[in-house]
C-alpha cells in the first residue's frame, strides 16, 4: 500500500533527523530531495549547466562526497529558483512518494507541489537563530572551520531565496501540522512527528 508522508522547513529545521527516524519507525523507505538539489548545484560547481545536469542525473550523483558543503547549500539553492530544473525532478520523486510500502518525502516543496495529496503532512521550522547554531555544531563536528555569523548567513540568505522565488516557494501546506522545534530536542521533535502522522492515519 502506498503512504505518503511530506516533510517541507527551512534549512537546518531538524528535517532530515526527524525524516530518517519517522522513515525507521514506520519502516518506509526515505527520500531527502535536498539532495537532488545539492546534486545539480554540485555540478554547476564543476562547470556542467543546471538543467542538463537535472535531466541527466544518476542515482550515484547522490552518493557522492562533498554535498553537505555551505558552497554546495547556496549553489542548491540557486539552480532551485530555475523552473527547468525542478520540472526535471518531478517525476523522479512522484514516483519514489508512491512506492509500495511507503515513503517519507523531506524539501520545501512536497506537501504542496510533489504529494499535494500526501496522506501526512508537516512543516518542521525553528527560528533562524537556533537553526543556525545546530548546523554551524553539526558543520564544527565534520571539522569544518566556520564561524556562527556565517552560519546565521547562509541559512537567512537560503530562506529568503528559498521563500521568495517565483517556482514552488517553500511554505506549508494549508493541510500541514507545523512543528516549531526551537524549544525541542530531537526526541520530542520526532515524538511529536510520529503523533501527528499517526493522527492523520487514523483519521
Ligand atoms: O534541504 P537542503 O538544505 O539539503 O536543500 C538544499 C537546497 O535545495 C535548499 O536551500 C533549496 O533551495 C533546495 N530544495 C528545494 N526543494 C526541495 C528540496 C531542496 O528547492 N524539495
Amino acid at each position: 500500500m502506498a503512504f505518503t508522508i511530506a516533510i517541507d522547513g527551512p534549512a537546518a529545521a531538524g528535517k532530515g533527523t526527524v525524516s530518517k527516524a519517522v522513515a525507521a519507525h514506520f519502516g518506509f523507505a526515505h527520500l531527502d530531495t535536498g539532495l537532488l538539489y545539492r546534486a545539480v548545484g554540485a555540478k554547476m560547481l564543476a562547470g556542467v549547466e543546471p538543467v542538463e545536469a537535472a535531466k541527466t542525473l544518476l542515482a550515484e550523483d547522490l552518493e557522492v562526497d562533498g554535498l553537505r558543503t555551505p558552497e554546495v547549500a547556496q549553489a542548491a539553492s540557486k539552480v532551485a529558483v530555475m523552473g527547468e530544473v525542478r520540472a526535471a525532478l518531478v517525476d523522479f520523486q512522484k514516483a519514489f512518494a508512491r512506492r509500495a510500502g511507503g515513503a517519507v518525502l523531506d524539501g520545501r516543496d512536497i506537501g504542496t507541489v510533489i504529494c499535494p495529496t500526501a496522506e501526512a503532512k508537516l512543516f518542521v521550522t525553528a527560528s533562524a537563530e537556533v537553526r543556525a547554531e545546530r548546523r554551524y555544531l553539526e558543520l564544527v563536528e565534520k571539522g569544518h572551520e566556520i564561524s556562527r555569523e556565517a552560519v546565521l548567513a547562509d541559512v537567512k540568505e537560503r530562506d529568503a531565496r528559498d521563500m521568495e522565488r517565483a517556482e514552488a516557494p517553500l511554505k506549508p501546506a494549508e493541510d500541514a501540522v507545523v512543528i516549531d522545534t526551537s524549544a525541542m530536542n530531537i526526541e520530542e521533535a520526532v515524538a511529536e512527528a510520529i503523533a501527528a502522522i499517526e493522527a492523520r492515519r487514523d483519521a
